[in-house]
């Protein structure tokens, strides 16, 4: 190796369902507020636009969660995660529980402080695999569930998103130069709640991609 100071970090990899290419993750964007139901369950004005958050790509995890240090109010939101490939397009998708310490965030929405210790934390981003989008597929037809020890706590299509994926894309195009290997994902339904230790958590997109986690 040369011209480095030091051995490059390996990028987060991810598998490709039906193939044996790996994704290569990239940034993790996040979107606030993208769904009307889940924008007043966290007190806000449902008709404000959505905003951007970012997860360090070292959020991601295909294993179980370790229970995060500094919270008692650890809490799921399943999210549809659109997987950003060459010229902007979306490649496919994948189906992502954005992990949040509620009351950590609690606290910097408080005193105007940034989300980061709220949404980042060692495996705060579970996701499956990477589906490969198909020229049939409209990701509006999508249904997100998400399940607590078999019990079900969020359902929701994905055609309630305020702004569509593509809407999403063609906003950040605008501002940031996003690309390839890039996963966004693109806000939570409403039925966000409290996780501890010891829980099984399953999270499926229709019939296309699942995932299931123990917090440990
Ligand atoms: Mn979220």
């Amino acid at each position: 190796m040369k011209n480095f100071s030091f051995k490059t970090i390996e990028k987060v990899r991810l598998s490709i369902k039906g193939s044996d290419e790996k994704f290569p993750v990239n940034h993790v964007y996040c979107v606030g507020r993208n769904y009307a139901a889940h924008a007043k369950e966290m007190g806000a004005d449902e008709r404000k636009p959505p905003f951007f958050f970012t997860k360090p790509n070292w959020t991601i995890t295909t294993d179980d969660v370790k229970y995060p240090k500094y919270t008692n109010d650890l809490q799921h939101e399943v999210e549809l995660v659109v997987a950003v490939g060459e010229d902007m397009s979306i490649f496919g998708f994948a189906v992502g529980v954005d992990l949040t310490r509620r009351d950590v965030q609690g606290i910097a929405k408080e005193s105007g402080k940034p989300w980061f210790s709220g949404k980042s934390f060692v495996g705060s981003a579970p996701i499956s695999d990477i589906i490969p989008i198909k020229d049939s597929d409209h990701l509006s037809d999508l249904e997100l569930k998400l399940k607590v020890n078999g019990e079900l706590r969020q359902s929701a299509s994905c055609s309630e998103m305020i702004w569509s994926p593509k809407e999403i894309l063609c906003e950040m195009a605008a501002d940031i130069p996003f690309g390839q290997g890039d996963l966004i994902f693109t806000g939570t339904p409403a039925g966000v709640g409290r996780i501890q230790s010891g829980d099984m958590i399953e999270a499926t997109i229709t019939d296309r991609a699942e995932l299931t986690f123990k917090i440990i």
